[in-house]
Order: structure tokens, then sequence, then C-alpha cells
């Protein structure tokens, strides 16, 4: 038998199964009982909430033999009677030629909508009210919106008008004024959740919690789209659907991750980001994804914040404008990556952008000491990493003050070489010093070409100390 989508098997079958809409399903029942439904409907809402099954379910029910029925022994209807299932009507609903079907959007010719719609001059072949259902009708033309206006102003007997709409300030007004407007809300995670449980038990597939929470989240308020991407987490997994399923399935980085990497960048760790990042990475996901990932974990962050009371949004807010900076750069780049991981790096040392910086003359003392750390740690990483020895044979040690090692080059080329090491450096100076110690990065023109290849490095660090106190000026401080 061919795989029928949970989409399809979702689908509510009466007003109590519909999922999110209780307000709706509630005044429904009440208007069926009370004999008062309208002949036309304008069903607004974004897309997936339930505007088309609730259109069906109505269609059927003004066909349906019990409701009929309930309805002239004047019986209150439950909203799981509505519509019974179970009568003719309703087994033949499906194909009955009384219900018209059709999207808008799609490519159908003026002709044939207005085919479609002279057809409610016929009276119905065997319902007793022709019903027709029109998705996105803010897209049909002109013409058809005319003759829709005329059927609903002067309605033929026994026809019903149920028009879906995701933008309702396209729709005119004429129309709008002459229908019973329904408003679909967006369905709380919170009610998605247990649904995809409860569907998942009916249908015989484990479905982990934190799997059901995090397909809810991304289904921002569709139950469509949370059907569908629970179709695609099944079609992959063997027998259970575990939370790795889920962002696997759907190409996304793990909740765990993208907290390492905002825990990182809060507490300036400059290490731990450049870890997490890489981890990330590794996932395969491009760069763009991560940061849209970050922005949205940022974002549901606000969200849980905003009802724990904490109205301090200084810090994620500024964490989500430096990544929304860093996709616009990122776009038509070819270094994605490095773009991302540098915005993130920035946001652990808080005035690094290329900004002018007056020579300070350093004190001598502390400057050996930080050269000292500086060319010791070197020496050692070198030892295992060769990349590192090139990458820092054209650097000097400029500065040492507040526990920043300042660590000059001639050109901006050459710092980039050195980007990739500084957390390395870091970490290891730090556990050289004993305490926290931070690198920033300065591109001096000023400075001397290195040409003291062969001189051992405590001693290069001395001559270029001396040349640099009397040379060097106008430094620029480099964007690491
Ligand atoms: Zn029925």
């Amino acid at each position: 038998m061919a795989y029928e989508a949970l989409y399809t098997r979702g689908r509510p079958k009466t007003l109590s199964q519909l999922i999110g809409q209780e307000h709706i399903s509630n005044a429904l029942a009440r208007a069926i009982s009370n004999k008062r439904l309208s002949h036309a409907y304008l069903l607004v809402g974004t897309r997936g909430t339930g505007k088309t099954s609730t259109a069906r379910l109505l269609s059927k029910a003004m066909n349906c033999e019990r409701v009929h029925a309930a309805q002239e022994e004047g019986r209150p209807l439950e909203r799981k009677e509505i519509p019974c299932n179970k009568c003719d009507s309703c087994r033949n609903f499906d194909s009955s030629p009384d219900n018209v079907e059709f999207d808008a959007a799609s490519n159908r010719s003026v002709e044939e909508v207005k085919r479609l719609l002279s057809s409610a001059y016929l009276a119905p072949l065997r319902a007793r009210v022709k019903t027709f259902i029109i998705d996105e009708v803010h897209m049909l033309s002109f013409e058809a919106v005319n003759s829709i206006l005329k059927l609903i102003e002067e309605p033929p007997p026994n026809v019903a008008f149920f028009l879906a709409t995701t933008e309702l300030n396209k729709v005119p007004m004429t129309i709008r004024s002459r229908c019973q407007v329904l408003n679909f809300r967006l369905i709380p995670q919170t009610t998605i959740a247990p649904y995809l449980l409860t569907l998942a038990r009916r249908l015989n597939v484990t479905l982990q919690e934190e799997a059901a929470k995090k397909i809810a989240r991304l289904a921002e308020g569709s139950m469509r789209d949370a059907l569908t991407y629970l179709d695609q987490c099944y079609a992959m997994s063997d027998k259970e659907i575990t939370l790795n399923d889920v962002n696997e399935t759907l190409g996304l980085i793990s909740d765990e991750n993208l907290d390492d990497v905002i825990a990182a960048v809060k507490s300036k760790d400059r290490a731990a980001v450049g870890n997490a990042i890489t981890r990330a990475f590794r996932s395969g996901l491009s760069a763009n994804v991560i940061a849209e990932s970050l922005i949205t974990r940022l974002r549901d962050m606000e969200f849980e914040m905003l009802n724990r009371d904490e109205k301090n949004f200084s810090e994620p807010d500024r964490i989500i404008d430096a990544l929304r900076s860093a996709t616009g750069e990122m776009y038509g780049s070819g270094i994605p990556d490095i773009i991302l991981e540098m915005a993130l790096m920035k946001l652990t040392a808080p005035s690094q952008n290329f900004i002018a910086m007056p020579v300070q003359a350093p004190t001598t003392e502390k400057l050996d000491e930080g050269k000292k750390f500086f060319y010791d740690v070197v020496n050692s990483l070198s030892a295992e990493d060769m990349r590192l020895a090139a990458a820092t044979d054209n650097a000097f040690v400029t500065g040492f003050s507040n526990d920043t090692l300042t660590v000059s080059f001639k050109a901006e080329s050459m710092a980039r070489l050195f980007k990739n090491h500084i957390a390395n450096c870091e970490r290891e100076l730090s556990k050289k010093a004993g305490r926290a110690i931070k690198i920033s990065v300065v591109i001096d023109e000023k400075l001397p070409s290195s040409s003291s290849r062969g001189m051992s490095e405590i001693a290069r660090a001395n001559l270029d100390n001396a040349k640099i106190v009397f040379n060097a000026t106008g430094e620029t401080k480099f964007n690491d």
C-alpha cells in the first residue's frame, strides 16, 4: 500500500479534532446546532492553521444526514458529531460533484474559474448544499472577484462559499463585509507537541518528547508544517524518532552546540568560541545556516527570558546584531566560515575594530615579561605546529598591559596567518601566567621587515623592540 502522509492522516475528521482553534470550532458547533450557518465564510490565517480543513468539515456538515436530523429534532450537537462521517453523504463527500474546490494561486485560466463559479447557479446534483472552497482567494482575478461578489450578495438557493486567505488586507472590503470572518490563530508549541505525541502513539511510532518539542518549535504555529516535518523524520528514522533524527533529517545544528557557542561568547572565552564553532562547522552545515540557527536560538532565549520576567536583552541583542551583519557580509563571499568565526570572536573582546591607536611607549619591564611569555609559548607550540612557527615569524610583541599582549605585524596578510592560532596561544599564555591573558593584534606599516632570521627569539625580540620604540608611529589596530 502506498505510504499515506501524516498530514493527510492527521487531518481532522470532526470539529473536535480541529487542533488549536477551539474558539472557532465551539462557535461553529453552536451555529450548526441553532441552524444559523452563513452562506459565505472568509477563513483568515497563516498557512497550515486549519482553514481548508475547517471549510471541508463545514461543507460536509451542511450535507450530513445525522447533523440534519439533529437540527430537525432541535437537539444540540457536540463537536465530535460534526460531521458524523458515517452517513452516505459524509462517506461520498470526497467524490461529490457538489463540492467544488480550487486554489486561486494555481494556474487555472480565467475562463475555467468563470466556468466553475457559474456552476453555482445550477442546482446541486445529489447534495443538499452545493459548496465552494476557494483557497488563497486574494489571488483571484478582478473578474472572478466580481462574480463571487454577485454570488454572495444574491446567493442562489443552497449554495455556500468558503473563501480562505493568508492575506486579509488583499481581500477587497466588499467581499470581507459580506462574509462571516473566521480568524485562525497560530497554534502554540505547547499544543502542537502533545498532538504530535498522540498522533505518533496512534500510528505506533515512538517519538521522543524532546523531538516533538523541537518539531513544534520549528513549525512556528503551523500544524501542517509540523506534520510535514514529522513525516520527513519518520521516513528517515529507524524505529524511534529522536532529537538527533530531527536535527539530522531537517539539517539542523543541535541546540546543545548552539548553546555552547552562545555561552562561550557571553563568557568572552575565545578558545571556547573557537572550539564550539569548529564543532558546528564539522556538522557540515553552511556558515549561513549556523548563523541563522544561532539567531533563532537567541530569539527563543529572549522569549524564555520574557517568561521569567527578565528585561535586560542587551547581551542577546548584541550577539544577534553581530550575527545579522555577519550574515550580510557572508552573502556572496568566498570565506563565509571565517566571517562568522571572526564576528563571534570579535564579540569576546569589546574594542577590536580597525581603529587608530596612539602608540604608547611600553614599560620595558612589563614588555619583557610579555615577550618572554609569548616566545616561550610560541616555541613550545611551534614544535608541534609548523604553521604557527611560520605565522609568528613576522610577529612583534609591542605591548603588554592589563593582561593584554599586543602582537604587531607589518602587513595584514601576515596577521591573517596568525589569526587561527590566537585562541590556542591565549590558552597557553593564560596557563603559563596563571591568569587570563588576551592577545590584541595590530597592523603597523612602520614596523621593520623581519630581517633577523637566525637570531634567538628573545634576542630578535629585544632588537625589534628597540627599533619600534624609535620608529613606529600611527598604528592601526587590526580587526581579528
Ligand atoms: Zn454524516
